[in-house]
C-alpha cells in the first residue's frame, strides 16, 4: 500500500480579484523510501499542493475537492488532535524559511527536544541525547555546543540544518521539504542536498521534495511529477524525465536548466509567464506559451496518458505519463522538438548527449 496516495485534490485561495485554483485536480501516490520531486516555476501551485499534505494552508486557501490518505487514513477526516499527532511525528514538514520556523527565544536544542516530547514519552535527558545526535546527523559541527545556541546565533545554512534535525526528530515516514535550498547560496545549498541525499540514501523516510530546480531533483529523486498552473502534466521515473521528456514544458524546463561545462552563452527561457490561475487559458494551459501549439490545444483539455500508447494514466507510480494532444492523436503536426542535454556526470563516467524526439 502507498504510504501516501492524493486523489483528485483541488484547492483554491480566496482573493480580491477573485478565485485562484492553486492546485487543480492533481493525483499522485508515494511509497516508504522513495523521493519524489515535484517541479514547476513559480506559481505552479506546488507549494500549496504541499501544505494541503497536513492542512497547512493560510486563512484564505481551502481544500474544496479530492482526497488525501496517509497510511490509509484519510487526512481531511482526522480531527484537530489526531492531525497534531501526525505532524512533526509521522510526517516531518522543512519550508523554506528556516528563520520563520524556528521559535526566536528558545536554543535550537530545546526547540528540537520539546519537538521529541510532545510525541514520545522519554526522559529530558534522552531528548537532549537524540537531540545532539539529530544536529551531528545533519551536519551541525559540535552539536553539544550548538544545543545552546539561539536561531539569531545561526547562519541561514545552519538555521536550515536546524529545522531539518527538528523534522526528523520524531523518525517521520514522509518528510516535505518545501523549497528547502532556495535563497541559501550555493555552497550552502550544497551541504543541505547532501544532507538529503543521505538520508534519502540510508533510511526508510519518503521524501516529498518541492523545488524549481530539475538539477536538484536529478541529484535526489526516484521519480518526478511536473506541475503547470495547478495541473500535473508530466510524472515519471527520474531518469526517463531527464533522458526522455515528453511534455513540451518538461523540455523547456530541462533546455532551460545550466549543467556542469555548459558553453552556452544565455540559457533558454521558455516564453511568456505562468498563467493567471484565477482565469486560467482554455484547452491545455500551456498552449499561450506553446511553441507547438495547435487550434485544438487552445480547446481540448490533455488528459495524462501514456505516450506510447496513447492509453489513460492508471495507478501505476512508476509509468511515464504526459498530459499532452499530441499523444492523444490530436495534433497535426506534432512535435518536432530536438533537445540536447549533455550529461557531465553519467553512469559510465562518459560525457553524453542526449537528443529526445518525440516523432
Ligand atoms: S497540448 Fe498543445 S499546447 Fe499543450 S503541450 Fe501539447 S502541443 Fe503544447
Amino acid at each position: 500500500m502507498a504510504l501516501l496516495e492524493v486523489e483528485d485534490l483541488v484547492v483554491q485561495y480566496y482573493t480580491e480579484d477573485g478565485v485562484v485554483r492553486a492546485v487543480d485536480g492533481i493525483s499522485y501516490e508515494i511509497r516508504a523510501g522513495e523521493t519524489v520531486g515535484l517541479v514547476g516555476e513559480s506559481g505552479a501551485g506546488k507549494s500549496a499542493a504541499s501544505r494541503a499534505l497536513l492542512r497547512l494552508l493560510d486563512g484564505t486557501g481551502e481544500i474544496v475537492g479530492g482526497k488525501i490518505r496517509f497510511r490509509g487514513r484519510d487526512i481531511l477526516e482526522l480531527s484537530s488532535d489526531d492531525l497534531r499527532a501526525i505532524r512533526g511525528n509521522e510526517i516531518g514538514m522543512v519550508f523554506q524559511d528556516a528563520g520563520a520556523a524556528l521559535n526566536p527565544v528558545y536554543t535550537i536544542g530545546e526547540q528540537i527536544a520539546e519537538t521529541i516530547r510532545a510525541h514520545e514519552d522519554v526522559s529530558d535527558g534522552e531528548a537532549r541525547d537524540r537531540t545532539i545526535a539529530l544536529l551531528d546527523r545533519v551536519g551541525i559541527s559540535k552539536p553539544a555546543t550548538r544545543y545552546t545556541d539561539y536561531p539569531h546565533e545561526l547562519s541561514g545554512g545552519m538555521q536550515q540544518r536546524a529545522v531539518i534535525a527538528m523534522a526528523l526528530a520524531c523518525d517521520p515516514a514522509l518528510l516535505i521539504c518545501d523549497e528547502p535550498t532556495t535563497g541559501l547560496d550555493v555552497t550552502v545549498q550544497a551541504g543541505i542536498l547532501e544532507v538529503l541525499a543521505e538520508l534519502a540514501a540510508e533510511s526508510e523516510t519518503a521524501i516529498q521534495l518541492v523545488t524549481h530546480d530539475l538539477g536538484v531533483v536529478a541529484d535526489l529523486c526516484d521519480r518526478v511529477l511536473v506541475q503547470y498552473a495547478g495541473e500535473i502534466v508530466e510524472r515519471a521515473p527520474v531518469e526517463d524525465l531527464y533522458y526522455d521528456p515528453k511534455h513540451p514544458y518538461t523540455v523547456g524546463l530541462l533546455v532551460a536548466t545550466p549543467r556542469l561545462g555548459d558553453d552556452r552563452e544565455r540559457l533558454p527561457t521558455i516564453p511568456g509567464t505562468a498563467p493567471d490561475l484565477v482565469a486560467p487559458p482554455t484547452g491545455c494551459r500551456f498552449h499561450p506559451r506553446c511553441p507547438y501549439a495547435e487550434g485544438c490545444c487552445s480547446r481540448r483539455r490533455p488528459p495524462l496518458v501514456e505516450p506510447a500508447s496513447g492509453s489513460p494514466a492508471n495507478g501505476d507510480p512508476d509509468a511515464h505519463v504526459a498530459a499532452c494532444l499530441e499523444y492523444t492523436g490530436d495534433l497535426e503536426t506534432g512535435l518536432d522538438y530536438e533537445i540536447q542535454v549533455r550529461d557531465e556526470a553519467g553512469e559510465d563516467g562518459q560525457e553524453r548527449t542526449h537528443q529526445g524526439d518525440p516523432q
